[in-house]
């Protein structure tokens, strides 16, 4: 067993939720991730879902954002 080496993944995968809760600051890690979204309405790539929230709010007051879930089923 490499202890060191379980760590060091722990360490990682920390630092990852880290930059989840931040929010929208890891745009990388969500690249990564695979879990970049679209703006259903004007396509715009959007890094993770409360971005999108804000977006369409702003951009498109009269839409309604689709569940999260919507996406998560895509991906
Ligand atoms: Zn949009």
């Amino acid at each position: 067993m490499a202890r060191g080496q379980q760590r060091e993944q722990a360490r990682a995968k920390a630092q990852k939720e880290a930059a989840k809760r931040a929010g929208g600051v890891s745009q990388l890690g969500a690249r990564a991730a695979g879990l970049q979204i679209k703006c259903p309405k004007c396509f715009i790539a959007i890094a993770n879902y409360n971005l999108l929230k804000q977006h369409m709010e702003a951009k498109h007051p009269k839409e309604t954002v689709p569940p999260e879930s919507d996406f998560q089923a895509k991906a």
